[in-house]
């Protein structure tokens, strides 16, 4: 994890503050790759948030001298360095801590980065279905969606923000009172609302024109409890009438299967699980941020995490699904 350093007198923080409480000067970010073993107990005792025992608490440093605590579910030895090997077949799960940006980035680099570069044409996908505050955690937040933008205008400008209402809420509403539009013209950005642009009749699927012409479909859905919020968001891809035409008329699982069809290979979820609705639509606490190809798996993954369901036998990357697995029912 990063920490932020005064440029003056070299005090240290592990959370980003905008300028040194001491002498006022803006800090910097240190670079922290490297994660060292330097201490590691072994928990027997379950609490609420940690219900699985035993557990190991280690004390991480980095090649900077900084130090953190980090939750292990396996034990480790004294000296021994953690490191993790990318792959994008997986669901890389990483915590947020204080800095979105910087779990989003771990996670992209967990699936081993994103094809990209200058030319590259990016159609960014937020979940946006109702005109609610953020707090309700309905959309995904504008923390989200702004260090999502952070981190892809390091690559390329070429980035387009869409979105498609599915329900009665006219997706200019939602887009206002979630502070998605804000953040968009922060950017100078203008959401694109799919439902005025054209479709592509693909097999039996109408899909956005945006989609079609885009390098990479960014899917950044929240997620929420019992719900398949990342495949869900996809859909808004389709025309709403082909959709609701084909869900009648034949079932879900046919709309899913020709979109991935066409749709997979350039499409990479980057879900915000950070503050998340529960099935009574009170909010808990994950604090997790997870990516992955295949949105289906990611889905599969949360339900894991958040349900207490075993085995998907879905590869795994960064951190260990009982790490992070609590039981949502009680919390
Ligand atoms: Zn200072």
């Amino acid at each position: 994890m990063p920490f932020y350093q005064c440029k003056k007198c070299k005090k240290t923080w592990a959370y980003l503050i905008k300028e040194c409480p001491f002498c006022f000067e803006s800090l910097i970010k240190l670079e922290s790759n490297q994660m060292k073993v330097i201490a590691c107990s072994k928990i027997n005792i379950p609490t609420l948030l940690h219900p699985k025992v035993p557990y190991f608490a280690l004390v991480i440093e980095d090649e900077n001298g900084n130090k953190y605590a980090y939750k292990s579910i396996t034990e480790k030895k004294v000296g021994e360095e953690i490191s993790f090997v990318p792959n994008n077949n997986a669901v890389a799960i990483w915590r947020n801590k204080y800095d979105f940006e910087e779990a989003i980035e771990k996670v992209i680099d967990l699936i081993n980065g994103l094809p990209l570069n200058e030319s590259s044409n990016i159609l960014v996908l937020p979940t946006l279905i109702s005109p609610n505050h953020s707090y309700f955690r309905e959309n995904t937040s504008p923390e989200f969606l702004d260090a999502i933008l952070n981190v892809l205008l390091k690559k390329t400008k070429n980035i387009k923000i869409a979105g498609q209402s599915f329900n009665d809420n006219p997706i200019e509403l939602s887009a206002q009172k979630s502070g998605l539009l804000d953040v968009c013209l922060k950017h100078d950005m203008t959401p694109i609302d799919l439902a005025k642009n054209n479709f592509i009749k693909q097999n039996k699927l109408e899909i956005s024109e945006e989609a079609i012409n885009s390098d990479i479909i960014l899917n950044i859905p929240i997620m929420k409890i019992n719900k398949a919020s990342a495949t869900d968001n996809m859909f808004k891809i389709i025309s709403k009438d082909n959709y609701s035409a084909l869900k009648y008329l034949h079932s879900e699982e046919l709309i899913i299967n020709e979109l991935s069809e066409i749709m997979l290979n350039k499409t990479i979820t980057i879900a915000e699980a950070d503050v998340v609705q529960g099935h009574d639509k009170f909010n808990r606490y994950l604090g997790l941020v997870l990516a992955g190809n295949n949105y289906l798996n990611v889905d599969k993954v949360f339900d894991e995490i958040t349900m207490n369901k075993e085995g998907n036998n879905i590869p795994i990357v960064g951190r260990n699904i009982k790490e992070v697995q609590h039981n949502t029912e009680i919390l």
